[in-house]
């Protein structure tokens, strides 16, 4: 990808920001350069071909962006939009499954868990109605 390509990315991507967020011209300036740069760097260290196994990108503690390789808790919408990628098409491009958390297993666990005890708490309230 040319340098160029970074730049108009960049500015669709704070094109996008500024219709969901009033914005000065300093501020999309600023933010251009910003995601201009973290393009960069994301493509920098972007291998031809996936950092690891797409199967063991989502580990116990950490989830590994297959695009860049950085290691997140949760990856979210916000940095597979600098790949220029949703989640559904970053899970389709790598044969991840619809219905997988792009998030660290212990997380997930801990947060299933969570809606559970959620869950025994509202039908205890509802029992007592
Ligand atoms: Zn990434």
């Amino acid at each position: 990808m040319e340098k160029m390509d970074f730049r108009t990315q960049a500015f669709e991507i704070a094109r996008a920001q500024a219709g969901v967020r009033p914005m000065t011209a300093t501020e999309v300036a600023s933010y251009v350069a910003e995601v201009t740069q973290a393009l960069e760097s994301a493509m920098q260290d972007t291998p031809a071909k996936p950092v690891i196994d797409p199967r063991n990108s989502i580990g116990e503690s950490y989830v590994t962006c297959l695009e860049c390789g950085k290691k997140f808790k949760v990856m979210t919408i916000r940095h597979l939009r600098l790949h220029g990628l949703t989640a559904k098409g970053y899970k389709a491009k790598w044969g991840i499954k619809k219905d997988v958390s792009l998030a660290a297993k212990s997380l997930v666990r801990m947060r299933r868990k969570k809606m559970q005890e959620m869950r025994l708490w509202e039908r205890k309230g509802n029992q007592e109605k």
